[in-house]
C-alpha cells in the first residue's frame, strides 16, 4: 500500500503530468511571466466556471481577503464580524488594517458562523462581515446577506477551502460560494481543492466599480501606468500558476465528486461508532470537503493520533487554538469573549486523510485503524 498523507498530490501531478510539464514549459518559452495570456485566459475561465463577472487574481489568499478589505474603504477602529473558528489569516489581515475582529461563535453541526448571534455583535462601528464556509460547506449566505442588507453593512465570503461548492438558495436558484456576497476571496495553496504550484489566491465580484478598485489595490493603486492613487500593493498570479490552474479547473467538479466519495465511505464505516459524530452536511449547500472533520465523544485525541501514526495514518487538528485566543490578538481583549461552541470543537476535532487520489486499500486502513483504537478504548 502507498504511504498515506493527509493530502497526496503526487499521485494527482502523476495524471495530469504531461498537460502540466508542456502548460509550464510553454509559459517559460514565451517568458511571459507576469500578467501573460495565462493568467488572463484562466480569469476568463473562472469567471465562466463560478458565473461571476469579475475574478481578479492575487498572490494568495490572504492577500485576497487584505486586498477586499482595503477595498471598502474601512476606517481603522472599525469592527469587522467574523468566527473565531477559522484559520488565521481570516482575521489577520482585518488587524493588520487595523480593523477590529468580533468574533461571533460558530454552528456545532456545520462548523460555520452561527448566524442567530450576529445582530447582537452589531455597533455602530461595525462595517462587515467576513463568513468562512469551513472545510467545504456553505456558511448560511441568505441569512447572512439578509442581515447585512438590513444594517448595511459589507460581506466578504472567505471562501478558500470552498472553491466549487454549490450554495442552493430558499428560491431555488444556485450560486458557487464566494460569488454571493459583494466580494469573494479564494487561495490555490497546493493543498486547496483547487490548487496551484507554489501560491496563488483570487478575489470576485459581481461589481464593477469594486472590481475596478481591486484591481487598481493590488497593482500599486495604480490607476494608468506611473499614476498611483491610492496606497495599494503588489499581489498578482504568475503565469506559471495561471498554467497550471487551467488544467486543474476543468477537473475540479470531477475532484470535489472523489471528495464526496472518500467522505460517504468514512461516514458509513463512523455510522458503527458513536464516539465519532461524523460531518452534518447543511441542506443548503453541497459539501465539497476541504477536511474531513469529525467530532470526538469521550476519546483521549492526543492518544488517538498517537496510536493512528503508529499506524501510517496522518491526522490533524484545524484548529487547535481559536483567533480570540491567538496571542497576536491580545491586545483585542478578544480572549474572554464567550465562544462556547468553538473553545469546545477546538478541543475535540480531528481531521482525516481526503483527497482525490485515495485508494479503497488506504481508505480501508483509515477505518480499521480508527476502529481499532475506539474499541480498545472500550
Ligand atoms: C488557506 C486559507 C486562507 C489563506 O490562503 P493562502 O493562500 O494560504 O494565503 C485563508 N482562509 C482560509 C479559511 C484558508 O483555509
Amino acid at each position: 500500500m502507498k504511504n498515506i498523507q493527509m493530502v497526496d498530490l503526487i499521485t494527482q501531478y502523476a495524471e495530469i503530468k504531461s498537460d502540466v510539464n508542456s502548460a509550464i514549459l510553454n509559459v517559460i518559452e514565451n517568458a511571459q511571466f507576469i500578467n501573460g495570456p495565462e493568467v488572463q485566459k484562466f480569469q476568463a475561465e473562472m469567471q465562466n466556471y463560478l458565473g461571476v463577472k469579475h475574478v481578479i487574481p492575487v498572490a494568495n489568499g490572504t492577500d485576497a481577503l487584505q486586498i477586499a478589505l482595503m477595498a471598502l474603504d474601512l476606517k481603522p477602529g472599525d469592527e469587522v464580524i467574523t468566527p473565531s473558528y477559522t484559520y488565521i489569516a481570516t482575521t489577520e489581515v482585518m488587524a493588520l488594517l487595523g480593523l477590529k475582529p468580533v468574533f461571533v461563535d460558530v454552528d456545532p453541526d456545520t462548523f460555520c458562523i452561527n448566524f442567530n448571534l450576529i445582530e447582537a455583535a452589531i455597533t455602530p462601528k461595525t462595517k462587515a462581515i467576513v463568513p468562512v464556509h469551513l472545510y467545504g460547506q456553505s456558511a448560511p449566505m441568505n441569512e447572512i446577506m439578509a442581515i447585512a442588507n438590513k444594517h448595511n453593512l459589507f460581506v466578504v465570503e472567505d471562501n478558500a477551502q470552498a472553491i466549487g461548492c454549490d450554495y442552493y438558495h430558499t428560491d431555488t436558484k444556485i450560486s458557487k460560494t464566494g460569488t454571493i456576497g459583494h466580494i469573494g476571496c479564494t487561495s490555490f495553496f497546493p493543498s486547496k481543492n483547487l490548487g496551484c504550484y507554489g501560491d496563488g489566491g483570487a478575489m470576485c465580484t459581481n461589481d464593477d466599480d469594486l472590481a475596478a478598485k481591486i484591481r487598481m489595490i493590488a497593482n500599486h493603486g495604480q490607476s494608468k501606468r506611473y499614476y498611483h492613487d491610492v496606497v495599494g500593493c503588489n499581489s498578482r498570479l504568475d503565469s506559471i500558476q495561471a498554467a497550471v490552474l487551467r488544467i486543474k479547473l476543468p477537473k475540479l467538479d470531477a475532484y470535489n465528486d472523489k471528495r464526496r466519495a472518500v467522505a460517504d465511505a468514512y461516514d458509513t464505516y463512523f455510522s458503527q461508532y458513536p464516539e465519532i459524530k461524523t460531518p452534518v452536511r447543511a441542506l443548503n449547500s453541497k459539501h465539497v470537503f476541504h477536511q474531513y472533520t469529525v467530532q470526538l465523544e469521550g476519546i483521549d485525541r492526543d492518544a488517538m493520533q498517537t496510536f493512528l501514526e503508529s499506524k501510517g495514518v496522518p491526522s490533524m487538528i484545524y484548529y487547535p487554538v481559536p483567533a480570540h485566543k491567538q496571542k497576536m490578538f491580545e491586545h483585542f481583549g478578544s480572549a474572554s469573549t464567550d465562544l462556547p461552541v468553538t473553545d469546545w470543537l477546538t478541543k475535540r476535532v480531528i481531521s482525516f486523510p481526503i483527497h482525490t487520489e485515495m485508494e479503497e486499500e488506504q481508505l480501508n486502513h483509515i477505518c480499521q485503524s480508527i476502529g481499532a483504537f475506539i474499541e480498545s478504548q472500550r
